[in-house]
């Protein structure tokens, strides 16, 4: 099924919730709107199987060109739907103006403090995980120990699912908080000329990515904390990171302090999974 399609499928189907996937964690495997998701409908019917999903599969690349060609097609049907020539819109000056823009965006988000917090956290995580090698042997190697010996009240299983899954959060929201943020601020900057009522009415896309990134550092946080509990040769340098992830919070929402209000569809307005 072509994106087109999918496109005609998702404006019959009420079961789609528009914009579900505007301001998720990207998490898949773990969201309860995949059902509902029309991102994820697009995503499975590219890239069905393991081989379509593999970066060094030339099925993986056939699959992005399509999706790439496809919304292409979408974007060039909608302009013609409401009038726009895209042709004429893009000439060299306007390429120029658009790059010129562009690199001055870069240049305020680079000089931007959430942004070169966040990407200390992304370091100061990488240099954790290394230096923590041989604890996370240690543990295991004791946790398989209480496991022979039986210890009753203790769960030495559960305790290292629960291992597992700080990690698992740590790693997966180490660059998206960056990356959120990156693009809340560059939203702010291009919100600036926008219209106030426009913006009161649908929100703003730089509040949107601000909350999420919220939630992420907000998950991120309470990952560390089990990881603290677990690790206490290395309480003093997870507790500076987390000193460092609560600054980073506490300056996101003082940045964007209508963020954490923001409604986002589906994860805020109570739609069933
Ligand atoms: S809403 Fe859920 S299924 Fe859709 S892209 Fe986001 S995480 Fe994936």
């Amino acid at each position: 099924m072509s994106v087109l399609n999918l496109r005609s499928l998702a404006e019959d189907d009420d079961n789609y919730i528009e914009g579900v996937y505007n301001y998720c964690n990207r998490w898949c495997e773990r969201c309860p709107f995949t059902a509902r998701c029309l991102n994820y409908a697009i995503g499975q019917e590219q890239f069905p199987d393991e081989e379509s999903r593999d970066l060094n599969n030339e099925a993986f690349w056939q699959g992005l060109h399509d999706v790439f060609a496809q919304t292409k097609a979408l974007l060039v049907q909608m302009a013609q739907e409401r009038g726009v020539d895209l042709e004429a819109l893009d000439t060299p000056e306007s390429r120029a103006v658009w790059q010129a823009r562009e690199a001055e965006l870069e240049k305020q988000i680079e000089s931007s403090p959430l942004h070169s917090a966040a990407e200390a956290y992304r370091q100061m995580v990488d240099g954790w995980f290394k230096e923590s090698e041989d604890d996370f042997r240690a543990k295991g190697d004791e946790l398989t120990m209480l496991t022979r010996l039986g210890v009753a009240g203790l769960d030495p299983e559960a305790i290292a699912i629960s291992l597992a899954d700080a990690v698992e959060v740590i790693r997966w929201y180490q660059l998206f908080i960056g990356v959120k943020l990156m693009r809340a601020i560059s939203g702010a900057i291009d919100e600036e000329d926008d219209d106030p009522e426009m913006l009161a009415e649908f929100g703003r896309d730089s509040d949107g990515s601000a909350k999420i990134a919220l939630i992420a550092i907000d998950h991120s946080i309470g990952a560390w904390g089990v990881l603290l509990a677990a690790f206490s040769d290395r309480e003093t340098e997870t507790l500076t990171i987390l000193a460092h992830l609560d600054r980073l919070r506490r300056a996101t929402e003082r940045e964007f302090p209508r963020a954490r209000a923001f409604v986002r569809a589906g994860w805020d307005t109570g739609e069933a999974a």
